[in-house]
């Protein structure tokens, strides 16, 4: 085959190519026994308010750490936990320690917060989800309220029918939903009519150039005004300066999360931030990824 394209292609042997695939396997082999050695944990990244700065919320961020290997990113272990269905139990664990942990900041703080918690397709679809959800809010004791779900445009696409089955049934325990990424899957304006969503969380792809591209610019103004009419809360994801934060500030974005208010951290530095106060006149950059 290889000559028929008439180029001297070497198409048995790729050495590079070969190693990637020996490592996949052999990392997702180890993600089995992680998960027993509890090597995941989690991060928490402030999400601010665009005014005051004051911290209403954290994202939970899963972690892994493979001792000896170092860190491996969530880009690479989600999709693999996503297609070898780990992802169910890994999802479960981070949802309910999400909760909990959000019940220590609120004592911490003194006062309410929320945690915003990523859902994958695959734990959206399963059977169990629900009941997950319910054993998260029971074991924690936090109200449903205080849960922000995000999910992205292709989990409302795929099944448009039992997408909006599930979300009535969450809403209906006063959890509310994010859609992740905003406008960079198959976006339709169609399920911003048609299923319960309370939150838009601006990709960080249309906030990276901001304020000197004219495009993103215009994006970002577009998008934060229709989610203004249609009353719903928007964050803006990825802001690293002070320019950023303060063009969205302006354009009525109402939350802020990024390296420049914070990263995402341990819950140790999570709770100390908490114990500074708002009190910071400035954002400072803090903890460490
Ligand atoms: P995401 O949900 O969109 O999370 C935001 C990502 O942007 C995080 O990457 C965060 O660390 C990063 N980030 C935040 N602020 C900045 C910034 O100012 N600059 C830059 N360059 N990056 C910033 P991370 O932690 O690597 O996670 C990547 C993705 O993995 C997440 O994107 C989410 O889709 C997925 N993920 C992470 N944890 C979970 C989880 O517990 N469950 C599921 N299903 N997915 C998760
Ligand atoms: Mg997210
Ligand atoms: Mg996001
Ligand atoms: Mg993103």
């Amino acid at each position: 085959h290889a000559k028929e394209t008439g180029k001297a292609r070497c198409v048995v042997y790729n050495p590079q190519k070969f190693n990637q695939q020996e490592f996949d396997v052999s990392m997702e082999a180890a993600m089995f026994d992680a998960v027993r050695n509890g090597e995941f944990f989690l991060h928490y990244q402030p999400i601010v308010d665009a005014v005051t700065c004051e911290v209403l919320g954290y994202e939970a961020l899963m972690r892994w750490m493979r001792p000896e290997l170092g860190p491996v990113s969530p880009s690479q272990f989600i999709p693999m936990a996503e297609s070898n269905g780990l992802i169910n139990l890994l999802g479960a664990w981070a949802l309910r320690s999400a909760c909990m942990q959000l019940k220590r900041f609120q004592e911490a703080a003194g006062r309410p917060l929320y945690v915003s918690v990523n859902v994958s397709p695959r734990q959206f679809r399963n059977e169990h989800f629900l009941g997950v959800i319910d054993n998260a809010l029971k074991s924690s004791g936090i109200v449903g309220a205080e849960l922000l779900l995000e999910i992205t445009e292709g989990i409302l696409m795929s099944d448009p029918e039992h997408a909006e089955a599930m979300l009535n049934q969450i809403s209906a325990r006063g959890v509310k939903i994010a859609i992740d990424d905003f406008g960079t899957g198959y976006s339709s304006l169609a399920y911003l009519k048609r299923f319960p969503i309370s939150t838009l969380k601006i990709d960080r792809a249309f906030v990276q150039d901001l304020p000197a591209s004219v495009k993103d610019a215009a994006i970002c103004n577009v998008v934060l005004s229709l989610a203004s009419h249609l009353n719903l809360t928007t964050v803006a994801e990825g802001v690293e300066n002070a320019e950023q934060l303060a063009f969205l500030s302006r354009q009525g974005c109402n939350l802020i999360q990024g390296y420049y208010t914070g990263r995402p951290m341990m819950p140790d530095a999570a709770i100390a931030l908490l114990r500074a106060g708002a009190n910071a006149a400035a954002p400072v950059p803090v903890g460490q990824n």
